[in-house]
């Protein structure tokens, strides 16, 4: 078979590759992407969609979701895609929780990005879904948007092409990548950079480096209602106490260690499965909300319904909808190293792993890209 030839070829069509390649397109570079499936069907498809640069500590990595932010807006409304950009509210129903919020503002200088504590009264009129009862106080945080990752991920292959020339092949396996040599299910390429995004699969493309590299494997299970009644809307994405333990930037928060210790005594089956509980509203109305976190190298095929059960009954405690009922279940898979905030392995030269963003993909991939594409003159 011809062999055929790209300048930047790029493994996966998650949002990590596209940004690979919407990043090298912008600099003029010839880009293919290659993705096994007929759509891409990993992580990126299977989130909330939410551009989260409040979890991020003030510094690099927060600079870096805000910048990403900037471009999915770009992308948005380029590509036409449904977005909202009304942040982030975070309720407060104990006073310890309330505490976090206030050392987290007080240690951040957050005013600076808009953020603020919201009485009751004003979180109940921002946000339709918040239950007023034991609200104590919300952090609003403006700077959260909310794509359709489905929507998003499906779109967007064909604003890369009509925009930046960039090529994306779906439905091809890249079975062995090597420096400037790709074997796929549709033939041989040649490529000056191979640039290998292949999200939570460790064992296709250089299996070796990957078990080395300390990438874990996490599952996360979700769940969405049915649509809402027209016209209503969720507003700000949603979440409340449990999420000030799952995010880096409260970590420095005094006040945290005694929040983690009453969540653990009272809510000990969430904590235990790694539940913090997130909800975002889908163009087409739906709910979206999650999620669990169970770490390993295999992961357990079977969901538990007893942790669909769990993140319902917290939802439902500081939150209600006019439509509750669940429409759909499944669960998404990411990688993600225990200390870093990504992964980049060389395995030769010429070929470059980008992957382990966690549960940060949607709010990191576009900054990141920039900054490589950058650095490495892709
Ligand atoms: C349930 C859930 C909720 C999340 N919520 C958020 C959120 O709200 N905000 C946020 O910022 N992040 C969130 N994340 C994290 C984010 O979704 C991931 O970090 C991101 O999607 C990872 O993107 P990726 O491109 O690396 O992986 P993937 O989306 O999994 O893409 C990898 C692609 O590579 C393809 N591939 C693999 N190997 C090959 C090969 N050899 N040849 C060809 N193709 C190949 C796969 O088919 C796949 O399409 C969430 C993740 C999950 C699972």
């Amino acid at each position: 078979m011809n062999r055929q030839s790209t300048e930047i070829a790029v493994v996966g069509a998650g949002v990590v590759g596209l940004a690979m390649a919407l990043a090298a397109g912008r600099r003029g570079r010839r880009v293919t992407v290659f993705e096994r499936e007929a759509t891409a069907i990993g992580a990126s498809v299977r989130n909330f969609g939410l551009v989260l640069p409040l979890s991020q500590p003030p510094g690099p990595l927060h600079d870096r979701a805000l910048r990403s932010r900037e471009i999915w807006l770009e992308l948005a409304q380029a590509a036409g895609l449904h977005h909202s950009a009304e942040g982030l509210l975070v309720l407060a129903r104990h006073a310890d929780e309330l505490r976090v919020l206030e050392e987290y503002l007080e240690q951040t200088d957050g005013s600076q990005h808009g953020r603020r504590l919201l009485t009751p009264f004003e979180a109940t009129r921002l946000s339709a879904a918040a239950r007023p009862e034991g609200l104590l106080a919300a952090l609003y945080s403006p700077t959260e948007m909310v794509i359709d990752p489905r929507e998003a991920i499906r779109s967007l292959p064909r604003h890369l092409h009509d925009r930046h020339g960039v090529e994306v092949r779906h439905s091809t396996l890249v079975r062995e990548a090597n420096a400037g040599r790709l074997e796929t299910t549709a033939g041989s390429w040649t490529a000056e950079e191979v640039i290998i995004c292949s999200g939570a699969d460790f064992q296709t493309l250089y299996p070796e480096q990957f078990a080395r590299s300390g990438l874990q494997r996490v599952k996360l299970q979700m769940l969405r209602t049915v649509s809402q009644p027209a016209g209503w809307k969720l507003g700000p994405a949603l979440c409340a106490g449990l999420s000030l333990t799952h995010y880096p930037a409260f970590r420095g928060c005094p006040g945290l260690a005694e929040l983690r210790a009453r969540l653990e005594r009272e809510l000990p089956f969430h904590v235990a499965n790694g539940i913090h509980l997130l909800a975002t509203q889908t163009g087409a109305g739906q709910i979206t909300i999650g999620d669990s976190h169970h770490y390993g190298h295999t992961v357990d095929p079977f969901d538990s319904e007893a942790v669909n059960t769990a993140m319902l009954d917290y939802f439902a405690a500081f939150a209600r909808l006019p439509r509750p009922e669940i429409q759909e279940r499944w669960h998404g898979v990411y990688a993600k190293h225990p200390e870093q905030v990504d992964v980049l392995l060389e395995p030769e030269p010429g070929v470059t792993v980008v992957g382990g963003l966690g549960g940060a993909g949607m709010t990191f991939a576009f900054g990141l890209a920039e900054e490589l594409a950058r650095a490495r003159g892709w």
